[in-house]
């Protein structure tokens, strides 16, 4: 059994806002907890401002959690030390969506790539260099491509250097955020096939981010619904697309073409915008926009029912699942 990598316990982060003496608290993320295990591609998914991106940078150690712990191999980032942190950020690389805007116009790919490399520390100048040769022969460009600028290449080509530039620390753990969402149809599964290789040969660990469902369920072996910032559904990709267990992966997951014409559609069954994370509903948090609401959703938060294994469900539909398992349970012993 694979150990995990990264544990995150209930994680919150809170923001204070407000203009002219009235504050008011952006609630982005709540109470999250999950674990990736080393080798596993672990997807968050959700619509914009469901906390995907406040968590992500949780995670990167870019913003400071409001209270939570965040365990990467030994160490613990929240108040980690500076050296631990620095070695983190040695172990944890990441992939921005946008190949445009994530690398430095104004340095050449050999810069670029050997910039962070530079920081930690990595040999001299003549290592340094090899091993900007070595990361560009594995994302599949030339060794000339080192002397080019960043505006000289193809946006695929851009995401290779981004993929290179994260790779050449040899971290275990890579954050892909909407690592293809900003390229050209025609080449995502080119960067999909170089990541999926890359994470075969160094064991690679991938947290990534994603709205893109289809790529989501090719891609990952576990997921983690998110809904205004808290993680509603979480469970090996295949259980969570098969069985879409809360009423809010249903309404996600029908945002994918279904070929079935009986699949019942939830984009129907939803209803009202996402609330506001400055001020959630009670209860439930999706309780506004559920066609499957009860009494006891508008006041009690629903706990995690397990459902089977590692895949669990935040709705009080499965209250009555569980306490059926139980009793089955009671009457076989
Ligand atoms: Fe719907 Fe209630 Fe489940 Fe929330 S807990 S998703 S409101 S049924």
């Amino acid at each position: 059994m694979s150990s995990p990598i990264l544990k995150v316990s209930n994680l919150t982060k809170h923001f204070a806002t407000g203009m002219f003496g009235k504050q008011t608290v952006v609630h982005a993320v709540e109470d999250v907890s999950f674990q990736i295990n080393r080798g596993e591609t672990f997807a968050l998914v959700g619509e914009s401002g469901c906390g995907k991106t406040t968590l992500t940078k949780l995670i990167l150690a870019l913003e400071t959690p409001t209270s939570g712990s965040i365990v990467f191999d030994d160490i613990e980032l929240v108040g980690a030390s500076r050296a631990d942190l620095a070695r983190y950020r040695r172990a944890a690389q990441a992939v921005f969506q946008d190949p445009y805007s994530s690398l430095n116009p104004r340095l050449r790919v050999k810069g670029i790539i050997s910039e962070p490399l530079q920081a930690q520390g990595y040999g001299d100048r003549a290592a340094r260099m090899d091993r900007v040769r070595e990361v560009l022969k594995i994302v599949g460009l030339p060794a000339s491509a080192a002397d080019l600028y960043p505006h000289e290449f193809s946006g695929g080509q851009r995401q290779r250097i981004a993929i290179a530039r994260a790779l050449a620390p040899q971290p275990p753990f890579m954050v892909l955020d909407e690592p293809i969402s900003a390229l050209d149809v025609s080449i995502r599964a080119q960067i999909l096939n170089l990541l999926t290789d890359i994470q075969k040969e160094f064991g690679l660990t991938y947290l990534i981010v994603a709205h893109d469902l289809a790529l989501v369920e090719q891609f990952s072996t576990n997921v983690g619904v998110m809904y205004l910032g808290n993680l509603v559904e979480l469970g090996p990709v295949e259980k969570v697309f098969s069985e879409r267990s809360h009423p809010y992966t249903q309404a996600l997951l029908a945002s994918v073409p279904n070929p079935d014409p009986d699949m019942r559609n939830p984009a129907d069954m939803i209803r009202g915008e996402v609330g506001s994370p400055v001020n959630p509903p009670s209860g439930c948090k999706f309780h506004p926009r559920c066609p499957f609401k009860m009494d006891i959703c508008t006041t009690e938060f629903p706990p995690r029912y397990q459902l089977d294994g590692k895949h669990w469900s935040a709705c009080y539909l499965h209250k009555d699942d569980r306490a059926t398992a139980a009793a089955l349970e009671k009457e076989t012993a």
